[in-house]
Parts: structure tokens; C-alpha cells; sequence
């Protein structure tokens, strides 16, 4: 019998819409992806490293020049003191670094909160582990929890809890004390945190994103996972890295190990130049995609509908209920880029129970012709929807 975790599981929505989009020649506002190549010079440096670099093996933990330069980034720009040799490891991807993190540390039984709505990934590997999931259900316009809310989710058998911050698909950066309420809980009951903080760069206005290992009691108690594809939009690419105290990065080294052992290693050199000269990127990439992000949603605005804010990550939200669209958030995708050519995402599929079903992810990281499109397609969608 094939794994039952697997084999009832459909395909991501990102690669259904991804697929339709593709297959009806939609514009894609479904997958997380920036429509620009992304920055020339660190492309130019992977192209080298590809024909006069090195090909073979690289180090299991990951070249020690790129965990010089994660370590070395984590402490300019959030203040972090990691040892490059003991708290760092270089992983095919935040995916990889998940599984990695899940795998290595979840015994058969332990309890691992996570809040929903939830990126894809996490539910299959924690299961595959033998974790318990305990879901904490956050709900738009705010997506906010409480303290009331999470003790109600904190138990005994409690041993894992999984932040993604900034959040996908939620728009939310968390502030100071959500992140304090969360170290306190985490501490009192002894639990370690994975922290999915893959959006950790693209992050607007006055918003800032604090990684919750810097919160008193966390520093030996967080897993803090990165990822090269979205701080430097090359979304393909599958460099990720975790941080963190030497005790969690050996077990996580050990399930490193056997999912992938290593990751190109002309990519990584290539991210750890990038890092190294990135101060330009990293202050203008957000900038723009704020614009971008504004374009879009003043447009949709114009059209009449409702639009929740985003702090950061490339995705934006729109509220089907409260823009007076009488269908849920499936079908009115599945109309869009099957009748509209625009492709968006459901974020019903971040729910594995009681699904909130009015909310649709739109990805804003496009050129303006392009969400100028989106937007009208998405008027269409909705006309079309009205006519029944
Ligand atoms: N976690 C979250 C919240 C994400 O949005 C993504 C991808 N967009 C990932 C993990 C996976 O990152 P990677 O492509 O580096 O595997
Ligand atoms: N993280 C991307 C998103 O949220 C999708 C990545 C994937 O397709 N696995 O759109």
C-alpha cells in the first residue's frame, strides 16, 4: 500500500493554478513568483561559477563561504550572533530545510502546534514524522491570535510549535508582542520553535520583521529557516539555510544528510557573493515591490473590491464576502483563469479544517502591464460571476 499521507493528497494549489495558468494561457497571480529575472550581477555570478567554478560534492553542512556570509547577514541585519561552524547549514530550500527540521526533531506522539491558514508543506512531513498536529486557526481581516487562543493549544505533550512570519499567505508581519507572547509560552512549556522566515527580506513600510530566536529564552530553543529565492527573487534556485544552537543544527545535519547531502554548490557560492553585495538589493527590491503591491491593490480597489493589507511577502488578499462576490474562493478561481485568464489562489488550500473560504491570494510581484491585466481580468471574473 502506497503512504496514505501522501497518496490522498492532491496536487499543490500552486501547481494546479500554476498548470491552468499555463494550459489556458492565463496571467499567473497564483504562484509566488517574481515575472523579472531577478538581480543580473549574482546571475552572472552563478553562470560563471557553472562553467569556471567548482561542480562536484561540496561540503554536507553547505560551503563554509556561505555560511560565513548567512551568519555574517543575519548579524547586520537583524543583530544575530551565530557561529557560521556550529549553527549553520545549507539546505535545497526552505522545503528541504523544513523536512530537515521536521525529520530531525519530531519523535512519534509530540505535539507540534501550527497555525492556520498553512503553507503546504508542513502537514504531510510533520505527519510523516509521527508529529501531532495542533492547529490554531487565525482568521482574516487580521489574522491575529491571542493568548487565550494559544493556551488553549498548548498541552503537556506540547514539543514543537512552527511560526511562519513573515506570513503566507496572510500579508502579516508580526509585531514585538505577538512575538514576546510567543517566546514566553514557548519557554514556560519547554517547547522549540521552527521559525519558516523565508519572507524574512520582503517586508514594507513601517513594518519590521524581528526573528523570534532573538526573544528571551529562544536562542537554544528556535529553528530559524531562510531562503536565497526570496531575498533575491530567484524563486528556482533552492538555497535555503537554517540557524540554529549547535545541538538542534547536528540532528538537523543528520536528516540533512540523507534527504539531500548537498545543494549546487555554484548556486551557493553564487548567493554567498550575493550576500556579500546586496545592501543596494535588499533596500530596493522592498521598495518596489511596495509599488507594485500598491498598483495592484488600488486597482482592485477601483473595481470594488475588498482588499486586505499586506506588510510584506509578494502576496496581497482580496475578500470575496466583503467585495459582495456571492461564491467561495475556489470556485471563483477556478472561473478566473478558466473564463477570465487570470490565475490567483484560494487560500481555502492553506486550511486543513474548517477552511476560511471568502479570501484569494493575488501575487504582486509582476510588471505593471501585467497587473494593469490582472486586474481587469479579475473585474471580468466577477461580472461573470454575477451573471450566475
Ligand atoms: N515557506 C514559505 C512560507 C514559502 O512561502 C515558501 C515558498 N514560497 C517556502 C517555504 C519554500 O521555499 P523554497 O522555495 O526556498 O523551498
Ligand atoms: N511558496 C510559493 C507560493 O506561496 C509556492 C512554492 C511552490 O509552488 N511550492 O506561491
Amino acid at each position: 500500500m502506497p503512504n496514505p499521507i501522501f497518496s490522498t493528497l492532491p496536487t499543490t494549489i500552486f501547481e494546479e493554478m500554476s498548470g491552468l495558468a499555463r494550459s489556458t494561457g492565463a496571467i499567473n497571480l497564483g504562484q509566488g513568483f517574481p515575472e523579472d529575472a531577478g538581480p543580473e550581477a549574482i546571475r552572472a555570478k552563478a553562470a560563471d561559477l557553472v562553467l569556471n567554478g567548482y561542480n562536484q560534492y561540496p561540503p554536507m553542512p553547505g560551503l563554509p563561504e556561505l555560511r560565513q556570509a548567512v551568519a555574517a547577514h543575519y548579524g547586520r541585519a537583524q543583530g544575530l550572533e551565530l557561529d557560521w561552524q556550529g549553527e549553520v547549514t545549507v539546505t535545497s530550500g526552505a522545503t528541504e530545510a523544513l523536512a530537515a527540521a521536521f525529520l530531525g526533531l519530531i519523535e512519534p506522539g509530540d505535539e507540534v502546534i501550527v497555525f492556520q491558514p498553512l503553507y503546504d508543506s508542513y502537514l504531510p512531513i510533520i505527519r510523516l514524522a509521527g508529529g501531532v498536529p495542533k492547529l490554531v486557526s487565525l482568521q482574516p481581516p487580521h489574522w491575529r491570535f491571542d493568548r487565550v487562543m494559544l493556551e488553549a493549544a498548548f498541552s503537556e505533550n506540547t514539543r514543537y510549535l512552527v511560526l511562519n512570519n513573515p506570513n503566507n499567505p496572510a500579508g502579516v508581519v508580526l509585531p514585538d508582542e505577538d512575538l514576546l507572547l510567543l517566546a514566553e509560552l514557548c519557554v514556560k512549556h519547554d517547547v522549540t520553535a521552527i521559525c519558516d522566515e523565508v519572507w524574512e527580506q520582503v517586508v514594507f513600510g513601517n513594518a519590521r520583521h524581528r526573528p523570534l530566536i532573538a526573544y528571551p529564552g529562544m536562542r537554544e530553543r528556535c529553528v530559524k529557516i531562510g531562503s536565497a529565492g526570496k531575498m533575491f527573487g530567484l524563486t528556482g534556485w533552492k538555497v535555503g539555510f537554517i540557524a540554529a544552537a549547535p545541538q538542534l543544527t547536528h540532528t538537523l545535519a543528520r536528516a540533512h544528510q540523507f534527504l539531500t547531502f548537498t545543494t549546487p554548490p555554484n548556486l551557493q557560492a553564487a548567493v554567498a557573493w550575493g550576500l556579500e553585495h546586496a545592501d543596494d538589493w535588499f533596500r530596493d527590491m522592498p521598495r518596489a515591490l511596495e509599488r507594485s503591491r500598491d498598483r495592484l491593490s488600488q486597482g482592485l480597489k477601483r473595481e470594488g473590491f475588498a482588499v486586505l493589507p499586506s506588510q510584506g511577502t509578494y502576496f496581497l488578499n482580496l475578500d470575496l464576502a466583503a467585495s459582495g462576490v456571492p461564491v467561495g474562493d475556489r470556485d471563483f478561481c477556478l472561473r478566473a483563469v478558466n473564463e477570465a485568464g487570470v490565475a490567483a489562489i484560494p487560500v481555502s488550500a492553506f486550511y486543513e479544517a474548517d477552511p476560511v473560504t471568502s479570501i484569494v491570494r493575488l501575487c504582486f510581484s509582476k510588471r505593471d502591464e501585467t497587473l494593469d491585466a490582472g486586474i481587469e481580468r479579475l473585474a471580468k471574473a466577477r461580472a461573470l460571476v454575477a451573471a450566475g
